[in-house]
């Protein structure tokens, strides 16, 4: 995430004046792909008519009630859309405006739930060494990399932190998946223990890990075997899809895929699809119960939970997502784009891996292929990429410089779910220059 000021006395950014499908228009003229999505966000490009009429719809009727007064249709119908195609055992919604929110709210039902229960020791969060989670206190504190919380440490809650799930870079030379994702389990079994299971109050996790990592999915079994772990000692699962749930993966909840069902569930982006900002957090009915059977509410709040507005919104794109059978699309497209991508760097000295789940992409450069070593970070290729990447009209999410010393850099795609087959055909080739522009400007 960068970090932009409005009112700055220099501005480096071109001005964003309109968007046409996939692509976002900037006041000069100059057409840019979307095909990081922003952050994974416009999962509908830009113009949608229908989502656009449903706001103004809504908008004209109602635009918002506050929540202590009254519930609005849009909201019950989104929670209702919602709950009735989410994992097993996820029966109620709490809606937010964006991520970060989402993530507060599970991390707070979390701890609420077990003082409802009786068991106020639980306090501890474990969460993974490559991971973000959002940038308020809650969710920096729990996110991965230690130099965004660094400036933040002493106003931090305290958060335990295990390995990822990172095959590429950490599953060791002859180890089976059986024994990679057994070895990170028994990892995750012993923080617990060390803890003191009484102490831990959940694990929270990305399902497929975005932004810090570029699209790293789970090895087959790894969630069943971490759902075990949890449930062995009582221990909360919270999976975080922010990115990947909402269709990103061809799947509209990630976990789907997995075959698990967290007992918290957070999403966002993709929900609203960047056309209203709006988020949630899908809640089991045990952690639900044991609120409202026990003191009666959640001690949480914002002014703008279940807006009435962005609701609408929602509710239109998750419409047209099922009506226009775009996780179909996803699924097709992800497959064209991930092996077009593999097509173009078998050979490749500076391309490690090419992974991912539906239009959810990631491609991770290194200096040297046979060792995996990362590029310098002092190179700051990521950023080079994404200016040579704008320069061509494209847009893409570069992340990296060595990250808690796992991660090298690496490009982020998530192309709107209406690409079409030459649009894929065009992210490829003008990625293709990018990169090759910026590994030459960096004198590689
Ligand atoms: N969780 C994940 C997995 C994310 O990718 C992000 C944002 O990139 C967040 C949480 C935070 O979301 P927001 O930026 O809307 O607060």
């Amino acid at each position: 995430m960068t970090t932009v000021f409005h009112r700055a006395p220099k501005r480096t950014l071109p001005v964003a004046v309109a968007g046409d499908g996939i692509e976002i228009i900037d006041s000069t003229g100059k057409r840019y792909i979307d095909a990081s999505g922003g952050a994974a966000v416009s999962c509908l490009g830009h113009s949608n008519q229908r989502v656009i009429d449903a706001i103004k719809r809504q908008a004209q009727q109602l635009a918002y009630a506050h929540t202590s007064f009254f519930t609005t249709q849009p909201a019950e119908d989104l929670a209702d859309w919602l709950i009735d195609r989410a994992p097993r055992g996820l029966d109620h919604v709490y809606f937010v405006s964006g991520g970060s929110e989402a993530v507060e709210a599970a991390l707070k039902l979390a701890r609420q739930y077990f003082v409802e229960k009786g068991e106020p020791e639980r306090r501890h969060f474990i969460a993974r060494r490559q991971s973000y989670h959002g940038n308020t206190l809650g969710a920096l504190a729990i996110g991965g990399n230690a130099w965004r919380r660094e400036p933040f440490l002493p106003i931090l809650i305290e958060a335990h932190h295990v390995s990822p799930c990172y095959a590429y870079r950490e599953q060791l030379e002859g180890e089976s998946d059986d024994a990679y994702t057994q070895r990170l389990a028994d990892e995750l079994e012993s923080k617990i223990l060390e803890l003191g299971p009484q102490t831990v109050a959940a694990f929270v996790a990305e399902t497929v890990v975005g932004a810090t990592a570029g699209a790293v999915p789970p090895v087959r079994d790894y969630f069943r075997k971490i759902r075990a772990v949890c449930d062995k000692y009582g221990v909360l699962l919270i999976l975080d899809e922010i990115m990947s749930g909402m269709g990103r993966t061809g799947y509209l909840y990630a976990c789907e895929e997995d075959g698990v069902a967290p007992d918290l569930l957070t999403i966002a982006k993709g929900l609203g699809a960047g056309y209203q900002p709006i988020g949630a957090t899908l809640v089991s009915d045990k952690i639900y119960g044991a609120i409202v059977n026990g003191s009666g509410f959640f001690q949480h709040g914002h002014t703008y939970i279940g807006h009435a507005t962005a609701c609408a919104a929602a509710l239109e794109v998750q419409h047209v997502i099922a009506e226009e059978n775009l996780l179909g699309n996803v699924k097709a497209r992800g497959e064209q784009l991930r092996s077009l991508l593999r097509e173009h760097y078998a050979r490749h000295e500076h391309i490690g891996d090419v992974r991912g789940r539906g239009l959810f992409v990631g491609v991770e450069l290194v200096e040297d292929r046979a060792s995996k070593t990362p590029f310098a970070s002092s190179l700051a290729l990521n950023a080079a990429i994404k200016r040579e990447a704008m320069q061509r009209g494209l847009m893409v999410y570069p992340m990296g410089g060595t990250v808690d010393g796992a991660t090298g850099d690496h490009v982020l795609l998530a192309p709107p779910f209406i690409c079409n087959a030459d649009d894929i055909e065009n992210i490829v080739s003008r990625l293709t220059d990018a990169i090759e522009g910026a590994l030459r400007a960096a004198g590689v």
